[in-house]
């Protein structure tokens, strides 16, 4: 079966809202084995809500629309609906006496307007509003079904899930979505897709699709399927391709963010971590501490920004960064080793670099990141060159450095080919004889 969404409410054709509810909706109809084709966002005017909806029950069999049922003059839904399918509208008393108790239990009158509420397409189905006023309905008319609900948030996701659910799960057909999600970093979009194009086109039954973000992409598999045995047996038979070609690209496999990864190796290995970070100016260390229960891992870090702070925080030495400069593979590493010294933690973390706009310089320009990552009797740093604003650059020196955090557990060389893309230099690793 196929479906469209229809999001009702001038508010949502402005930059302070957006529509959040058909992304529940697209979920629960997935789950339901309900594609959802098409989505539409229409202001608060009745001919354009007739318009969307002729158009979309001309394509669908299904219609699910949210906002515009409240009790004021700009709610207008039920109003376009009835028209358009020609059904009269009908005062219903039941619901006129449930929003009177309503009011009641707050110690409130009914207002008058909220009768518009009341006003039913002959031959609907009520649906309730627990948390709220303004009911749902459920509107069946030439082999067509609308749904109509709530814009509130809440309201709206219970009365899908009580009420809306249970009638689309007698209907929907035995197809059902399936789905991977693989998280992939290190590699450029373009050179994820030449390794495994050739595999993902060889399954013409599952649909795929790259989204990238600064440091990482995601790699969506999707299959519709009625047989769900079948279809997972598929899912893994792919990923297992996909992992052989990617290897430790791959970042995981089950939606787990790259901080939860780091988290759980970090906890696997019974190891703790410190941060000490210049231009992440403490990014990294929000970002471990994203993941809940991460105190058992994360000691604690420091933003050392100056130059006397990466001295007084850290102990790098005054006249390494008088020599190198602050930015420089030997202060990343001496921030790294300084702060896990300092902390005693197993592993230690030091980012440096030029974020932008200004500072940057012929040798070092925006986008030079140094990152270091100190275990005992090893540090290892990267020279990185990231393309992008202030924003970026830092969310990808933060990428990076958890991402060395991951490779290190995983064993993974750090100057295999390719492994640095972006990098300036090949990754270096040096025995330390400050640890
Ligand atoms: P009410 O009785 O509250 O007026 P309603 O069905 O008329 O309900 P709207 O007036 O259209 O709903 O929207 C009420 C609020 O719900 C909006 O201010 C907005 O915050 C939220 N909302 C509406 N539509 C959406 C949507 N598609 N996604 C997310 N939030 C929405
Ligand atoms: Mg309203």
């Amino acid at each position: 079966m196929h479906a469209e969404i229809i999001a009702v409410g001038s508010e949502l054709l402005t930059p302070d809202r957006s529509d959040t509810n058909s992304l529940f909706l697209t979920a629960r109809l997935n789950a339901l084995g309900i594609e959802v084709t098409r989505k539409s966002i229409v202001g608060d005017n009745l001919a354009a809500i007739q318009d969307t909806f002729r158009a979309a029950l001309e394509r669908v069999e299904l219609v699910v629309a949210s906002g515009g049922l409240g009790p004021t003059e700009d709610d207008l839904t039920r109003d376009a609906v009835a028209e358009l399918l020609g059904l009269r509208l009908v005062r219903n008393e039941e619901i006129i006496r449930a929003i009177q108790a309503r009011f009641q239990s707050f110690g409130r009158t009914m207002a008058e307007n909220n009768v518009r509420q009341a006003m039913v397409p002959e031959g609907a189905t009520i649906l309730a509003n627990p948390r709220g006023t303004a009911p749902g309905l459920w509107i069946e008319s030439k082999q067509r079904i609308v749904v109509l609900l709530p814009g509130p948030p809440r309201e709206l996701k219970s009365m899908f899930e009580a009420e809306v659910e249970p009638l689309l799960a007698r209907r929907a057909p035995e197809l059902r979505l399936y789905h991977r999600d693989l998280r992939v970093a290190g590699l450029p979009e373009s050179d994820l897709d030449q390794r495994i194009a050739p595999i993902y086109k060889t399954y013409s039954d599952v649909e795929t699709t790259l989204l990238a973000s600064p440091g990482e992409i995601e790699v969506h598999f999707r299959i519709w399927s009625a047989d769900s045995a079948e279809a997972n047996r598929r899912l893994d038979e792919l990923e297992r391709h996909i992992a052989l070609s990617l290897g430790e690209y791959i970042v995981s496999t089950s939606g787990e963010s790259m901080e939860q990864v780091v988290g759980r190796l970090l906890t696997e290995h019974r190891a703790t971590i410190a941060t000490a970070e210049s231009c992440t100016a403490g990014l990294v260390a929000e970002r471990l501490t994203r993941v809940a229960g991460s105190s058992a891992y994360f000691l604690g870090g420091v933003v050392c920004y100056s130059n006397e702070m990466k001295t007084a925080f850290a102990g790098v030495p005054a006249k390494m960064i008088e020599t190198h400069g602050a930015v420089s593979a030997e202060v990343a590493r001496a921030l790294a080793e300084g702060i896990r010294r300092r902390t005693g933690a197993a592993l230690g973390i030091g980012v440096t670099g030029v974020a932008g706009p200004g500072g940057g310089t012929p040798a070092k320009p925006v986008g030079t990141v140094h990152i270091a990552l100190s275990a005992k009797g090893n540090t290892v740093a990267r020279g990185l060159m990231f393309p992008g604003d202030r924003e970026r650059v830092r969310w990808q020196a933060s990428q990076s450095a958890l991402d060395m955090v991951r490779r290190h557990f995983l064993g993974a060389s750090e100057s295999r080919g390719g492994a640095v893309r972006a990098g300036i230099g090949a990754a270096t690793k040096r025995r330390s004889s400050k640890v």
